[in-house]
């Protein structure tokens, strides 16, 4: 995993770029974000990815399921309306990033028990229990979206009772260790 010492070529130590090697939290976040480049819906581009003992059992992007026509083709009525943020998310059929990432580890029988999850926004309510019963322990968010207040107040008493850890993303707090 680590071949950054190895795989320079002899001799090109001046080559070496001087940007601090990024701490794992860092690391994680920046690939949840490539993962979300990938997104096919039209409203909001989100990315996961489920890491286990420092190694990336699955990631997943938002869009509509398998079969069906990608949301930036129509695919979903809910996101190509003009639906607030937020709401009318009874007829979305987009899948979440996170749900997909423990959704298609199940799909392909790795455990997501233990898992951290890093999201490029901060989980839903429906993802967050998802994340609960899927055995995620940790999630690590980026862009927090500003839940209601109604909603936050619900959203914090299940996390905390649930013993899922969150936290948002600081680059500074980030050790690189
Ligand atoms: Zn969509
Ligand atoms: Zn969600």
């Amino acid at each position: 995993m680590s071949a950054t010492e190895t795989d320079q070529p002899s001799g090109s130590s001046s080559v070496r770029s001087a940007a601090p090697r990024p701490g794992w939290d860092a690391y994680f976040m920046t690939l949840a974000g490539e993962v979300a480049k990938r997104s096919n819906c039209r409203r909001r581009k989100v990315g996961a990815i489920a890491v286990k003992n420092r190694t990336i059992i699955s990631t997943g992007y938002n869009g509509t399921p398998f079969g069906v026509r990608n949301c930036d083709a129509g695919g979903c009525l809910r996101c190509a309306s003009d639906a607030p943020p937020g709401q009318s998310y009874d007829t979305c059929i987009c899948v979440h990033a996170e749900q997909n990432a423990i959704a298609l580890a199940a799909r392909h029988g790795t455990s997501t028990e233990g898992a951290v999850i890093y999201t490029t926004h901060k989980p839903c309510f429906g993802c967050a229990k998802e994340m609960i019963q899927a055995g995620v322990t940790e999630a690590v968010y980026a862009e927090d979206l500003g839940y209601e207040p109604h909603l936050e107040s619900v959203y914090s008493l299940l996390i905390q009772e649930a013993g899922l850890r969150m936290r948002q993303f600081s680059p500074e707090r980030d050790s690189g260790s």
